[in-house]
């Protein structure tokens, strides 16, 4: 099968919830699509394929949906995992940035001795929506002088243009596209 008829196939099996969690939100829930064994192995080989000659060090994997897919594939890349949390969870020291939300404000921290600046990053997260969640998370990991960083996320919302919230000069990467 083409590897464009995989991805048709893994973005029919996520499942939409419209007027979730509020009136207007058109939820995007991919437990339908990591339930199926099948298609998390075909989503991971996908994900491994992309980046596995990059010399990716570190995952950073985006609070909540993002610790699923972004935790097998570091251990596949034999990376290591760091998470970006909302606020108050991580015990040590943290960095935090604050974004918008559609209703006030939000933020996300990283530990401060999570990342070095020989690391090699992939940014993960389930979703790609108006972007503020990922500008704050790519920030995160640049105040780190990083090596390098490549964003990916499975579902990009294109219609939210979110995308355009983020630093250009690094690859950004989406599977799926509603
Ligand atoms: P944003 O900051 O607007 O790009 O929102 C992205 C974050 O919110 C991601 O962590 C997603 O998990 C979550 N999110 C936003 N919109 C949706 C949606 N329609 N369906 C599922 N998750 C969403």
């Amino acid at each position: 099968m083409s590897e464009s008829k995989i991805i048709e196939e893994l973005k029919a099996s996520i499942r939409n919830i419209p007027d979730f969690p509020k009136p207007g939100i058109q939820f995007k829930d991919i437990t339908t699509l990591l339930q199926n064994p099948v298609y998390l192995q075909t989503l991971i080989n996908l994900l491994v394929k992309k980046y596995q000659n990059l010399g990716i060090t570190k995952v950073c994997c985006i609070e909540s949906r993002g610790f699923f897919i972004g935790s097998i594939v570091a251990y596949k890349l034999n990376a290591g995992i760091v998470p970006i949390r909302k606020p108050g969870k991580l015990p040590a020291e943290t960095i935090s940035k604050s974004f918008t939300l559609e209703y006030g404000e939000d933020s996300l921290e990283i530990h401060t001795d999570a990342l070095t600046k020989d690391d090699v990053v992939l940014m993960h997260d389930d979703l790609l929506a108006t972007g503020g969640t990922a500008e704050a998370a790519q920030n995160l990991a640049l105040d780190f002088r990083i090596a390098e960083l490549y964003m990916n996320f499975i579902i990009e919302l294109d219609f939210l243009k979110g995308r355009d919230k983020l630093n250009k000069n690094y690859d950004i990467h989406t599977l799926i596209h509603f």
